[in-house]
């Protein structure tokens, strides 16, 4: 099986997403998806991150449709901070034999490439580097052979912009599905009011 992995807080998941693994997954004759929500986020330590339980069933809600798309729960099952190496090894585990197309935005892309063990990365899976807007995808000192950049419809849309117009009362239709619109407001996510806020049960 040749499988995609799309890793991502999805802290809402939306149609940025949604849209890059779609064409990655057509464009590289993909025969699955796998979104994987990451468990504490460790670059993201200096702010509020939704549970991971209220981002998985998220994930699952806008994914559901799609028979090519699952998600798995490993980053989330896993205690800590979640590491794109250990998501992989343990994506590999649970798949033995198949192939592993990292999918990646621009802007994770290049931070990834950064880290000290990105040699070792590459050695699990190929890694695919989407365009996002307002984040140049260049090909300068890339491995070649194991990254390759693909251009997607561009979709300039954030999880921090999602959550920043539901805290300030503007609407996330059409930016992310709607049963996860309707998710945001059964359980008051992003609430300007941290005190309103709920969560699944
Ligand atoms: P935040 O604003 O909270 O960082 P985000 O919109 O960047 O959220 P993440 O969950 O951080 O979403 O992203 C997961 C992956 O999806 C990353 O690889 C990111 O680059 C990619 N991605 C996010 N939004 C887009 C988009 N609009 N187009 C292409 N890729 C995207
Ligand atoms: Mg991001």
């Amino acid at each position: 099986m040749r499988l995609g992995v799309m890793g991502g807080t999805f802290d809402p998941i939306h149609h940025g997403h949604l849209v890059a693994a779609s064409e990655v997954q057509s464009r590289f004759d993909l025969d699955e998806v796998v979104f994987v929500p990451t468990g504490q986020p460790w670059q993201k330590a200096d702010r509020h991150v939704s549970s991971a339980e209220d981002r998985y069933l998220m994930t699952v809600i806008a994914t559901a449709s799609n028979p090519r798309f699952t998600v798995s729960r490993v980053d989330i099952d896993r205690p800590g901070p979640t590491f794109t190496i250990d998501t992989l090894r343990d994506i590999r585990a649970e798949r033995a034999g198949d192939e592993l197309f990292f999918i990646t935005g621009a802007d994770a892309l290049a931070e990834i490439l950064s880290w000290k063990d990105a040699e070792h990365l590459f050695e699990l899976a190929h890694f695919i580097g989407v365009t996002r807007p307002g984040h140049e995808l260049s090909d300068k000192g890339l491995p070649g052979q194991r990254v390759t950049l693909q251009e997607v419809p561009a979709m300039a849309i954030s999880s921090t912009d999602c959550r920043s117009r539901v805290a300030g009362g503007a609407p996330v239709w059409y930016l992310v599905p709607d049963g996860v619109v309707q998710y945001i407001n059964k359980y008051r996510l992003y609430a300007a009011d941290p005190a309103s806020a709920g969560s699944a049960p």
